[in-house]
């Protein structure tokens, strides 16, 4: 396992569309244990496979709502229910000490494949509802920031 980079706005693997994954092997649970090596260490909520320049559909979810914390590994994941939208505060560890609000759901149901292949749902509220939006987007090549309504400043968010 491994911490890999995270890249950052202006690369443009970022703005790139994420195949399919279709081999559930053990290259992909590599990628993934290195995946959640790097998002432990990030201090980010969320992370998806092009952020670390790997252009697959897949996404980790770290959901703190659960007791403790579960790391939600999604391949192949589609937000098919969420509730009305709400402006929400956000940021990107590819936007570093970037943040401002984003139109987001409330709630949210993902559908996606585990690391076998076997598909599931899961719903997630507030910041995990946000996370599943964000990171999906991710894997359409859309950043955050093209989303943002107004940005906040950071100073007066840590005052906060
Ligand atoms: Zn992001």
């Amino acid at each position: 396992m491994a911490i890999r980079n995270i890249l950052t706005k202006g690369d443009e693997m970022l703005n790139k569309k994420c195949r399919t994954v279709t081999q559930f092997d053990e290259r992909l649970h590599l990628l993934l244990d290195d995946m959640k090596d790097t998002l432990l260490n990030s201090n980010g909520v969320g992370l998806a496979a092009p952020q670390i320049g790997i252009l697959r559909r897949v996404v980790l979810v770290l959901d703190i709502k659960k007791e403790p914390e579960e790391v939600v590994e999604l391949i192949n994941p589609e937000v098919i229910a969420v509730n009305e939208l709400e402006p929400t505060i956000e940021g990107c560890l590819s936007v570093p000490g970037v943040y401002g609000y984003v139109m987001r759901p409330t709630w949210a149901k993902i559908k996606a494949q585990d690391r076998y292949g076997n598909w599931f749902e899961r719903e997630g509220e507030e910041i995990v509802a946000q996370c599943f939006c964000h990171e999906t987007e991710h894997l359409d090549g859309h950043l955050f920031t093209e989303k943002v309504t107004q940005y906040v400043d950071v100073e007066q968010l840590e005052d906060e």
